[in-house]
């Protein structure tokens, strides 16, 4: 697999990518080395694969234990960045970036929902990711749909369509 581009494939001049505004907090380890043996998207029962939190933010996995599906999100640090529109086919036939989960993208954040097997000393073992070995760890958060947030209700939380 390589970054060239494919028949009818856009790319724009973006300028110099800069990841000056993330902290990286950690680190995943998967079998995969190569893109192409990759899965396109994780799955439950797939591999089981570590996230490694570096040491400073272990403090910050107090709680995770009691969800069994986490988020996790992370940089595709091998990507280019530069399509705006894309061929997934390889056939000529094109589609925007944004219409698209590629990792080939301005900024390109992964996410993947995974379930959390156990977390051992600041590593969390868990399946479903889909991202190759050492890609850089940006953020993990609860399930929305098991979490309760802890804050008291805001106003905006029952908020329905408003009527003119
Ligand atoms: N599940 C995520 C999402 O939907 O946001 C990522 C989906 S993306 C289609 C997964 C693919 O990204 C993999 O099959 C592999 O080809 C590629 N990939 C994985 N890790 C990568 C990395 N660190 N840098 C660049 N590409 C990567």
């Amino acid at each position: 697999m390589t970054d060239d581009l494919r028949p009818n494939e856009q790319a724009i001049d973006a300028g110099p990518a800069s990841d000056a505004a993330l902290r990286f907090i950690g680190t995943i380890h998967t079998p995969w080395t190569r893109r192409e043996d990759c899965p396109r998207q994780g799955r439950m029962d797939g591999p089981e694969c570590r996230i490694v939190i570096a040491p400073a933010w272990r403090a910050a996995l107090d709680g995770l234990e009691e969800y069994d599906c986490i988020e996790v999100l992370y940089w595709l640090d091998r990507s280019r960045r530069d399509l705006v529109r894309q061929s997934p086919r390889s056939d000529g036939k094109t589609v925007g970036t944004f219409a698209l989960r590629s990792p080939v993208r301005p900024n390109p954040i992964g996410t993947s929902m995974v379930r959390l097997l156990r977390i051992e000393e600041g590593t969390l073992h868990v399946r479903g990711l889909d991202c190759l070995d050492g890609t850089p760890l940006i953020d993990i958060k609860p399930d929305r749909c098991d979490f309760t947030p802890k804050a008291p209700p805001k106003p905006g939380d029952g908020q329905t369509q408003t009527e003119d």
